[in-house]
């Protein structure tokens, strides 16, 4: 079967073929790949082309494909059984290394996904505080629940839905969105809504309008103000949890969030999420406190072994962060020399194993000036990649990833496909 036959069929049965939106290439406008296996730093797609893969599954795969540990891991556990509903050894041994990797967090609860991590720190938040507004950020993304699922960025922002039908105006009015990056914005919101607002939730690094850094002063300001005004400081890892540093984000930047929400890269590819905090926040979570959250499947054997195996490589050499990150940046030097003797204007957000090229001139600082990139240029650059043979973020507004099966020889020649793919821009 062709990709073309195959997806054929996968829209036959599913929405646009997809399981979700990005995934059906649209606003880089190209024919979606169907894949048959993936290994190490490669995808290799059902008429068997290879392509050098910077998605890695949005993120998960910080240690690339099929990874030897990680699928004897699993292995090893489903030996056991895949689901049990009851605690088991491998949850244990993923909640103790996630704990002992950060400073900022006492305890995890485990969900099944980001989006739940996130559902239930913000119910968490809420509980506590007993306040009712969110404040969240204009291009950040955080799980496609109704009270987040406001000014989101990626697969939303790149299909122009504002939010989305479905959700009741009156659920996203408890969500204040703001500029990220915004300081004065972040003021005028919490004298608007004094004493109502439970917490700031923000990606301490944005990786969902493509990668936006937080200014030098930002991070800090959340934490003082949320301070200042009782509402709790909510860091999404789940794209920058144990991406930019064992410690996330948190220890990246030094910063004390109050809750720590977790996805991807602690589950190394099987379905997860978590949320952590201090003792005082999580004793309020059912069974110990009155705070409901629940999940059939939460703490599944075969995803925390997964993840068992990714954090106790990632801790067991640490220099990996450094390696990552030097690979990362003779990557984006490279690009950004080939675009710039092109002629080709752009900006590269960057930081530790992540990247975003946006086609503009403006610094990306937000969402709105990460929509000043020219996203036909970088559907042309998608497509024109894709048929070298790299594989590239599917949206604009998406990060590239590096993982550790991502060698200085494979980054080389990748930087060779992508030459061939900007001469043809
Ligand atoms: C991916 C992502 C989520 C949602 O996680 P899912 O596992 O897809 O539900 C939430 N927040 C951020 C920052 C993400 O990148």
């Amino acid at each position: 079967m062709t990709n073309k036959e195959a997806f054929e069929l996968a829209k036959r049965y599913m929405p646009g073929g997809v399981s979700s939106p990005v995934r059906a290439f649209k606003s880089v406008g190209a024919e979606p790949i169907v894949v048959n296996r993936g290994f190490g730093a490669f995808i290799e797609d059902i008429e068997g082309k290879h392509y050098i893969d910077y998605m890695l599954s949005f993120g998960p795969l910080i240690l690339g494909h099929r990874n030897e540990i990680v699928v004897s891991k699993i292995m090893e556990a489903l030996d056991k059984g895949n689901s049990f509903g009851i605690t088991n050894l491998y949850e244990i041994e993923l909640s103790e290394l996630i704990v002992k990797s950060s400073k900022v967090i006492d305890k995890v609860r485990f969900v099944s996904s980001g989006t739940e991590a996130v559902m239930s720190a913000i119910r968490l938040a809420r509980g506590i505080t007993n306040k009712p507004y969110i404040i969240k950020f204009d291009g950040c993304y955080h799980g496609f629940s109704d009270s987040v699922l406001v000014g989101a960025g990626s697969g939303v922002a790149t299909l122009g839905i504002p939010g989305t039908p479905g959700i009741p105006k009156e659920f996203a009015s408890f969500t204040i969105v703001l500029d990220y990056n915004d300081e004065e914005a972040l003021e005028e919101a919490f004298s608007k809504y004094k004493n109502q607002i439970a917490a700031v939730l923000v990606e301490p690094v944005a990786g969902n309008m493509g990668v936006v850094l937080p200014k030098e002063s930002w991070l800090n300001k959340l934490r003082t103000i949320t301070k200042e005004n009782d509402a709790l400081l909510i860091f999404d890892e789940v794209i920058t949890g144990f991406r930019l540093a064992l410690g996330g984000a948190a220890e990246y930047f030094g910063i004390e969030p109050d809750i720590v929400c977790y996805g991807k890269i602690i589950g190394g590819g099987m379905p997860i999420g978590a949320y952590g905090a201090k003792n005082h926040i999580m004793e309020k979570i059912a069974p110990e406190g009155p705070i409901y959250q629940a999940g059939t499947l939460s703490g599944n054997p075969i995803s925390v072994a997964s993840g068992i195996a990714v954090l106790k490589t990632l801790s067991s050499d640490i220099s990996i962060y450094d390696r990552l990150s030097e690979l990362r940046a003779y990557f984006t030097y490279n690009i950004s020399q080939m675009l710039s003797d092109k002629g080709i204007a752009h900006k590269i957000n960057e930081i530790s194993s992540m990247f975003t090229i946006f086609f503009t001139d403006k610094e990306v600082i937000d969402f709105k000036s990460a929509k000043t990139s020219d996203t036909n240029m970088f559907g042309k650059f998608f497509r024109n990649a894709l048929q070298e043979g790299v594989l590239m973020p599917p949206s604009q507004f998406e990060a590239w990833f590096l993982s550790t099966a991502h060698t200085k020889d494979i980054i080389d020649k990748s930087l060779e496909k992508l030459q061939k793919a900007i001469d043809l821009l």
